[in-house]
């Protein structure tokens, strides 16, 4: 039977954190059911680094959100990931939302983190193509090339000697302290004993603690966001992201960009009815032609000239919303009950976190193996 100090289940962005900073000390492998790392909503999502200013006061969200990107940057910097400090600007679309833009200012004043605010003017004329009310700008918002990030999380883990398995499926827990579990690879099962188990498994993750921890205390319910490319015109049309004002469920359908200056639209929020673990796959197909209308209009508010016919089929992303007995959980999730870590409710802004994330984790598995 195979032995490991720290075993991890799930090659996400935020499994990778964690595995690259385990102590050295420690013998750690790493399990990821699919060929290479990042193939789920690692590699869906909007690229954007936040600065950390939606999230509630003292939640880890914030404060994961604040920590893990100044780290973020730094990592890019050395580990010469590509990445892009853009700014980004929260605008209100209508004079009756300049209200809701001074609450989060204030919100943010508090929060520290930093922030201009931006006349109509100004705005348009930087970025003709819009029109607003009022915005404020977060300049230490920014984008980046996430595969590349977790190609050199990969990287560093591996030349400390620490083991990436892919292709390779948790699939039971077989017995406790040591923990013992069944894996599968290719077809194949076998047994791995670790002293220190984690569960980072993105949306799969509080099926696997319920299996592991005998409970159905923990939910994952499953709200897709889709985007829209837009196309080639709108290319060098924005030098930041732009956002609306947060919404009831999500951040608002928002403006964003890659680093090769492509601009697209989304995410949107829709809690996939009737979704579970073996038909998720169907989720991230949608009929985007019916879908234009929706994002038109709403983009429409602040960028008038939108047309339907801009719009070309995106991707799509699929968050985890936690909820615990029944009620949502809106923060993220870090437990450890014995040797057993596990992390849920790993959605926005899981990426910027990531970092962050992976050290409270090293922490924790410092304290539970000294
Ligand atoms: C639409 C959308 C937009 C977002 N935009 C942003 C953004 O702009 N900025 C930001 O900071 N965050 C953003 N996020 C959040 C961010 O993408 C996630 O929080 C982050 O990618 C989660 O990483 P993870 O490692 O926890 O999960 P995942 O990337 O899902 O990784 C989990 C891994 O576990 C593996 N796994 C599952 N079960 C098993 C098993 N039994 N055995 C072995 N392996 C298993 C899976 O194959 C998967 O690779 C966004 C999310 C969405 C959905």
């Amino acid at each position: 039977m195979l032995e490991t100090d720290v075993l991890i289940i799930g090659g996400g962005v935020v499994g990778l954190s964690i595995l690259e900073q385990v102590p050295s000390k420690w013998s750690a492998l790493l399990l990821e059911r699919h060929p290479s790392f990042g193939r789920e909503t690692s590699s869906r999502n909007s690229e954007v680094i936040h600065s950390g200013i939606y999230y509630a006061h003292g939640s880890k969200k914030t404060e994961h959100c604040k920590v893990g990107r100044n780290e973020l940057y730094r990592f890019c910097q050395e580990r010469s990931v590509p990445f892009k400090r853009c700014g980004k600007y929260v605008v209100a679309t209508h004079p009756d939302e300049e209200q809701s833009l001074e609450e989060l200012a204030a919100h943010c004043e508090y929060e520290v983190v930093p922030f201009q605010i931006i006349g109509k003017t100004w705005l348009e004329s930087k970025a003709p193509l819009l029109k607003v009310s009022q915005a404020l700008f977060f300049p230490l918002s920014g984008i980046l090339d996430s595969h590349q990030f977790m190609s050199a999380l990969e990287r560093s883990a591996k030349e400390q000697g620490k083991l990436i398995a892919y292709n390779t499926e948790f699939v039971r827990l077989l017995e406790k302290d040591p923990w013992v579990v069944e894996v599968c690879e290719n077809g194949k099962t076998f047994k791995i004993q670790s002293k220190v188990l984690i569960n980072s498994a993105g949306l799969s993750a509080a099926s696997i603690s319920n299996s592991i921890l005998n409970t159905d205390r923990y939910i994952h319910r499953f709200c897709r966001g889709r985007y829209f490319q837009l196309d080639s015109s709108f290319r060098g049309k924005f030098e930041s992201l732009i956002y609306p004002l947060p919404q009831k469920d999500g951040l608002g359908i928002h403006v964003t960009k890659d680093l090769s200056g492509s601009v697209r639209l989304g995410p949107d929020t829709d809690w996939c009815k009737g979704a579970n673990l073996e038909n998720l796959d169907s989720f991230y197909e949608c009929n985007w032609d019916e879908l234009k209308g929706e994002f038109t209009s709403f983009v429409r508010r602040f960028m008038p000239s939108l047309e339907p016919e801009h719009l070309n089929p995106g991707f799509t992303g699929i968050r985890p919303k936690l909820f615990i007995e029944g009620k949502l959980y809106s923060d993220f999730l870090v437990e450890h009950q014995g040797h057993f870590i596990h992390l849920l409710g790993i959605e926005s802004p899981g990426l910027t976190a990531s970092l962050s994330l992976g050290k409270e984790v090293a922490h924790l598995i410092e304290s539970i193996l000294q």
